[in-house]
């Protein structure tokens, strides 16, 4: 899998700042502690909703990209099976499928592939033929969201219960955003970085 940052608010965590203090009027020096874990501590989340982040996700699966796309606040593309052909489509491997199952599962996948290409030479179009795909399809994903729909994504999907495949991506995400924008994300990569690990947080 591939994680790669595409675009992101400049200076995400001043433009934070100043919308959190046009709503106090204040300009700063108030308290010792700094702004932003404030809003987060208080529940004032709006200011975070004014920086956003675009990645893209590639060589994953659809079973992971059908899972990120329930999250209704993010903005999507995605690969079409519709109108990109799928007769030589690369696939992602379960790591529990890994090692000596490796090559049963590769059988099963070469399977469905002359199942689709069958399809396809009897004249079936893409967008029918790919119903026979399987879920552990490559795909090709490009989602933007807001800074609080992360929080909110990452704290759902990084968490252990997560699937582990986008629990990766997410995890790749969140280590991206928590480098250019600690004050909104170092708590998340905290908590996740160390369960992730196994530790104790
Ligand atoms: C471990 C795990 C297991 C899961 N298992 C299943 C499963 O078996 N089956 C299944 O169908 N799904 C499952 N899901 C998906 C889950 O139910 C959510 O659909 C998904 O995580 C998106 O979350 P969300 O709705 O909070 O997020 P978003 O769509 O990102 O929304 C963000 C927040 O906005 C608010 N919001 C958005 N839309 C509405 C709305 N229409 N009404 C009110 N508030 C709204 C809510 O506060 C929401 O939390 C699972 C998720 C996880 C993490």
């Amino acid at each position: 899998m591939k994680v790669e940052l595409l675009a992101i608010t400049p200076d995400p965590e001043r433009l934070i700042e100043l919308a959190a203090r046009t709503c106090y009027q204040s300009a700063g020096g108030e308290s010792s502690t700094p702004l932003l874990p404030r809003l987060l501590a208080s529940g004032h989340l709006s200011p975070f909703e004014h920086a956003s982040a675009t990645f893209r996700i590639s060589g994953c699966s659809r079973a992971m990209t059908h899972q990120l796309v329930r999250h209704r606040l993010m903005s999507v593309c995605q690969k079409s099976q519709r109108y990109v052909r799928e007769d030589s489509f690369d696939y992602v491997v379960p790591p529990d499928m890994a090692g000596p199952l490796r090559e049963e599962f590769a059988a099963d996948m070469e399977t469905i592939r002359s199942m689709y290409c069958k399809w396809r030479e009897r004249g079936v179009k893409k967008e029918d033929a790919r119903y026979v795909l399987p879920n552990a399809c490559a795909t090709e994903i490009v989602i933007t969201a807001n800074f609080r729909e992360f929080r909110h994504i990452f704290t759902m999907r990084c968490a252990p219960a997560a699937q582990w495949e986008i629990r990766e991506a997410c995890m790749l995400m969140l280590s991206e955003l928590n480098r250019l924008a600690p004050g909104v994300f170092a708590d998340l990569a905290r908590e996740f970085g160390a369960q992730n690990r196994g530790e104790k947080e």
